[in-house]
């Protein structure tokens, strides 16, 4: 899931400013920044409490089901039609790429409320994890299921580097350094321990993403 973190507060009143709104609609999340605490029902009130506090007036808010989808997202602005002509902006509680769906699907100015911080794993409730993030040249058939990229804090692909001390990690101290734990792994699983991984290819990194599953070769760029 997308995980989410709240956009600082000064930032979310002076984008209302600068188009002199009075009015605020509000759309929150059901997927992911539900699960992160961040675009909630209960995020979405409290926004809308603190917006009130602040001197606006909201026209209304709603949840969407899964705000980065671009049929939901319109149908859900539909619904709200008349809350969303009265509101001079629309403050989005969601990662960014639900915030370019309601963009699309609405002509009032629309402003992101959250940042959106990295893929995460949900760990336990309330604990997010960064483990992928989406190279498009995947090394865990190779690494015991490990993306020593993403969960090495200097990003080594092969490891480990000269600070890593007793099988522990130089920069995270608490926790055990990732190529250990890839060696480690692999040797439990009788897979002989870690060899030397080629450069990875990064132009296969889809900038901007795009697949489209109606084209005939499955369309990933
Ligand atoms: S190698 Fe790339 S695709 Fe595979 S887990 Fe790591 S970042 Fe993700
Ligand atoms: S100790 Fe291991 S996990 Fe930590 S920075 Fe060095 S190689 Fe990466």
């Amino acid at each position: 899931m997308i995980i989410t973190r709240p956009r600082d507060w000064g930032r979310i009143e002076a984008n209302l400013a600068e188009v002199g709104a009075k009015s605020v609609f509000i759309m929150g999340c059901g997927q992911c920044a539900t699960v992160a605490s961040t675009g909630g029902e209960k995020e979405v009130l409290q926004a809308k409490t603190a917006l009130e506090q602040a001197g606006y007036a909201v026209s209304g808010w709603a949840v969407g089901e899964v705000t980065c989808h671009s049929g939901g997202t319109r149908l859900e602005t539909r619904k709200h039609f008349g809350d969303l002509e009265a509101a001079d902006a629309v403050l989005v509680l969601s990662c960014g790429a639900g915030v370019q769906t309601v963009a699309d699907a609405v002509k009032k100015p629309v402003f992101p409320g959250l940042e959106s911080v990295f893929l995460g794993n949900v760990v336990r409730h309330g604990v997010f994890e960064e483990r992928c993030q989406m190279c498009g040249d995947c090394v865990l058939d190779q690494t015991a299921g490990i993306c020593p990229v993403t969960t090495c804090p200097k990003g080594l692909l092969n490891g480990p580097c000269g600070g890593m001390w007793d099988g522990k990690c130089e920069v995270l101290r608490d926790r055990d350094c990732t190529h250990v734990r890839i060696q480690r792994r692999l040797i439990e699983q009788g897979r002989g321990g870690t060899k030397l991984l080629p450069a990875k290819d990064f132009s296969k990194k889809l900038k901007p993403g795009s697949v489209n599953l109606r084209e005939k070769k499955g369309g990933a760029r």
